[in-house]
């Protein structure tokens, strides 16, 4: 976009093209969103399996199949170590030297670094910490049981593989966004963009901090097409206790009111299908099945309060709890207390400062593959203006 409007450019990258895909994704991971949507501005997904999920090769190669196509001028192995104001612009250090420019595009990505809790210092040494960019498969992990920490795409994901490995594996769960893979048919993320919900503005939603805040949505992308919410790791033979609320003494204290979580997780849920059936109703011949209802999750008996972790039932803890933006390069003060990048819609609070890719940027689909586009075509509409 910046070429078609002969905008001099260049794009810095610490590692390769795609490299958050290269280096910092577990083996067995494919996208959670169909092929359909795998999309960038004008280069889409060619296959002749629009509802299959990508693997991380073929996310590499998508990416950067675009990257050759538009001619991208990437710079590699070039890490931004530093920007700063000057007159007129932005001062960049970078690895291999130093550069000036008038406008910058923050573009570094929302998952830069996993997010431990700070009890993560009170586990016994007996027991390994490991988060999702040091696992790679079961065998980053000690031999034995794994206690995952968060129940959102990360942690159902890496529980469910655990599982399926013979481990024993207590998930423990806090708040998350139960999805069914499939919805009348179609792909659940088929019906998010088709409703137009994904489409949604950051300046129509109520509160959109919040909504910058939710969780992944419990999915996997698998060739069975399969649902992973916590019912599916039931059956599975995963152990579903409460949120992780502290570590004392060697012990794992976990939270008691699951019902009201799981009540919670499944009210929204059919909150949002109710929208979609409602949206459906409105268009003619749209070929999908009947409407569905999905069994409540399903409450534990008596879900456990507390783990012993000195007792070799566990061996590992998987922090599935999250990640967040890097910015410590970022020598301009726009970020706020909790060193969250303060922006409005993408521009920051700085001249000619831009960002893009973190979630609901400028519409609930900001943070995916398919959300660049549209968020990429308005920032640059500003960036030209103010150039
Ligand atoms: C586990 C996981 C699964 C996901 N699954 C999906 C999915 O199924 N579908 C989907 O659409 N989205 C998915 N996402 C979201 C996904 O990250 C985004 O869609 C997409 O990667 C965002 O692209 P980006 O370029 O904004 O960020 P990134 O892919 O994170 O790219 C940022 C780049 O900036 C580089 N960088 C960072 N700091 C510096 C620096 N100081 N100097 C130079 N370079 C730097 C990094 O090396 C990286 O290459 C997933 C995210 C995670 C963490």
């Amino acid at each position: 976009m910046l070429t078609e409007r002969s905008i001099a450019h260049v794009v810095l990258e610490r590692g390769e093209v795609a490299n958050s895909w290269r280096r910092e994704r577990w083996d067995s991971l494919r996208l959670l969103t169909p092929n359909s949507q795998s999309r960038l501005p004008g280069y889409r997904y060619q296959g002749d399996d629009p509802d299959g999920f990508m693997t991380m090769a073929q996310v590499v190669d998508f990416i950067a199949g675009f990257s050759a196509a538009i001619d991208a001028p990437v710079r590699t192995q070039t890490e931004v170590t530093s920007v700063r104001s000057v007159d007129d612009g932005y001062r960049i250090s970078t690895s291999q030297g130093e550069l000036q420019c008038r406008s910058l595009v923050i573009a570094s990505g929302a998952c830069n670094v996993p997010i431990v809790p700070a009890l993560r210092m009170a586990v016994p040494s007996s027991v390994a910490s490991v988060t999702p960019f040091d696992y790679r498969n079961p065998r980053s992990l000690p031999e034995g049981g794994v206690l995952v920490v968060g129940a959102s795409a990360t942690g159902v994901q890496l529980a469910d593989e655990l599982r399926r490995d013979g481990r024993r594996v207590l998930l423990s769960v806090g708040e998350h966004v139960r999805l069914p893979r499939t919805y009348r048919g179609r792909d659940v993320l088929w019906w998010m963009e088709a409703s137009g919900i994904w489409n949604q503005r950051y300046d129509e939603i109520d509160d959109v901090e919040r909504a910058r805040k939710l969780p992944s949505p419990q999915l996997v992308g698998s060739p069975q097409r399969a649902t992973l919410d916590l019912n599916a790791l039931h059956t599975h033979g995963v152990e579903i206790v409460g949120r992780l609320a502290a570590v004392r003494d060697g012990r794992a204290l976990f939270s008691g009111g699951l019902r009201n979580q799981f009540a919670l997780a499944d009210l929204k849920m059919n909150r949002l299908l109710e929208s979609f059936d409602e949206w459906a109703l409105g268009v003619a011949d749209l070929a999908v099945g009947p409407p569905e209802r999905f069994e409540p999750t399903l409450v534990p008996q008596a879900a456990r309060l507390h783990l012993d972790l000195t007792s070799g039932e566990i061996r590992s803890i998987v922090w599935a709890t999250g990640f967040k933006p890097d910015y410590r390069w970022l020598d301009v003060p726009v970020l706020d207390r909790k060193g969250r990048l303060q922006h409005e819609g993408g521009i920051v609070n700085a001249p000619r400062v831009y960002a893009i890719g973190l979630p609901v940027l400028r519409r609930r689909k900001s943070t995916f593959i398919h959300g660049a586009e549209d968020d990429a075509r308005d920032l640059v509409e500003h960036l030209a203006r103010s150039l």
